[in-house]
């Protein structure tokens, strides 16, 4: 593969140890093109699981908005200028009521951070209530609810008092499986109740309103319903986290939490709303932002600037004027019908979770069992690479493919990936 062991080793030794790439011997990516990522030797490959460039990699409109607008007028978010007030506005109205308030960072861990400051300043409380398994970011607060130990080894060492976990909500690999999976909605919402009567209500429960990081995993119906209930009744409030799952990658539905019938208090969202420029946004209603502003202040110097505005109204309105949520269905659907056909003939394939173009393929060595077919996970992974498809591993077993391509996905683009992954999974991995 190319790649150049001393491009490599320097990285190794000045990049701060963490900052992992996906494989023994990376490719060295030189540009992107929509679906596509091409290394220094010119080979093109198809980028399965690049959920930040939602609209494309070099979106041409992102590309010229971008540059204007720097060639024009970046500034400190504390000036009055027109971009952050449009996006502000184009939000809002993205989002149902009563959500209308808007704060804007440069990242999704933090918008997760703000949204846990938002719901304490709001409610005079600290603890939050999360779900297991869950990643929402690396800040301190957003690291603290993040529970997936594939992310952080030490995640349930380093977790603070404050922070309350509850089940994982997952039906494939749960404590509670299949027609089961309804008794986690009941025992969150359960939870909840006990810390509120052990005087400890909780400032917010906060969770993705689809479960990203095993691989796309819905919630069990009514699962959103039960909890924000729950944590409502006792004075909280309920964050979804639409970082990954907002703005139109599950196809059907334009936010997460419009798949279990609810609407949040509080919404984060990043990755997608920047296709890959840092922006991130906290939304809100009047009355939590009047009672977090009267307890707090919030002021970041690159949140909201006239550059990241500008790029995120632009794949806003790009994702309206292409049609990207309709394509999530409709392309999302032909994957996920081809995927469930490949699993009709290769045992490996455990379960194909997720919508539109948010999907997961589980691996396993036994389907009975579902013991985790972690080894060849990595395997089949590197198997794709060679073969020009990029897609990773996910889940706390790693044993998930985890499938989040831009949303520009073509319908061709999707059946090639299926014809590859039939062939690794054919031939050997
Ligand atoms: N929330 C969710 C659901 C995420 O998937 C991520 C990133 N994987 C984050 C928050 C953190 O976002 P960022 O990496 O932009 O800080």
């Amino acid at each position: 593969l190319p790649s150049e062991p001393d491009l490599l080793a320097r990285r190794e030794r000045v990049l701060a140890g963490v900052q992992e790439h996906y494989w023994a011997v990376p490719p060295r990516i030189e540009r992107g093109w929509a679906v596509h990522l091409v290394d220094t030797t010119g080979r093109a490959r198809l980028d399965m699981v690049n959920n930040v460039t939602a609209i494309g990699h070099a979106h041409p409109a992102v590309t010229a908005a971008a540059a204007r607008q720097l060639a024009l007028l970046n500034t400190n978010s504390r000036f009055h200028y027109r971009a952050i007030a449009d996006l502000a506005a184009t939000l809002a109205a993205a989002l149902p009521e009563p959500l209308e308030r808007v704060l804007l960072v440069n990242s999704g861990s933090e918008a997760v951070d703000l949204a846990i400051r938002v719901a304490q300043a709001a409610t005079g409380r600290k603890d939050v209530v999360a779900v297991a398994e869950a990643y929402h970011g690396w800040t301190l607060a957003s690291d603290a609810v993040s529970t997936s130990v594939a992310d952080n080894p030490n995640a349930l060492g380093t977790r603070p008092d404050w922070v309350h976990v509850v089940d994982a909500p997952n039906d494939y690999r749960g404590r509670h499986r299949d027609a089961d999976a309804h008794r986690y909605g009941p025992e969150a919402a359960a939870a909840i109740r006990a810390l509120a009567a052990a005087g400890r209500p909780p400032a917010a429960f906060l969770a993705e309103p689809f479960f990203g990081n095993a691989g796309g995993v819905p919630l069990p119906d009514g699962y959103l319903e039960q909890v924000y209930a729950a944590v409502r009744e006792s004075g909280g409030v309920a964050i979804a986290d639409e970082v990954q799952v907002g703005l139109g990658r599950l196809g059907r539905w334009f936010w997460g939490f419009e798949q279990q019938g609810v609407v949040p208090d509080v919404v984060t969202l990043a990755k997608s709303l920047g296709n890959g420029f840092p922006v991130g946004a906290v939304i809100t209603t009047a009355d939590v932002a009047e009672r977090f502003a009267s307890e707090g202040s919030f002021f970041s110097s690159t949140g909201g600037s006239p550059v990241s505005s500008v790029v995120a109204s632009t794949v806003l309105r790009v994702i309206r004027e292409e049609g990207l949520q309709e394509r999530a269905r409709t392309v999302g659907g032909r994957l996920k019908r081809g995927l469930l056909a490949l699993a009709e003939r290769h045992p490996l394939i455990g379960a194909v979770h997720g919508e539109g173009l948010y999907l997961g393929v589980e691996l396993v060595r036994d389907r009975a069992t579902r013991e985790p077919a972690t080894a060849e996970t990595a395997l089949v992974c590197d198997r794709l690479l060679d073969l020009g498809v990029i897609v990773q591993p996910t889940g706390d077993f790693k044993n998930v493919l985890k499938i989040k391509p831009p949303l520009v996905l073509p319908e061709d683009a999707a059946d090639f990936f299926v014809a590859r992954l039939d062939e690794v999974l054919t031939t050997g991995w």
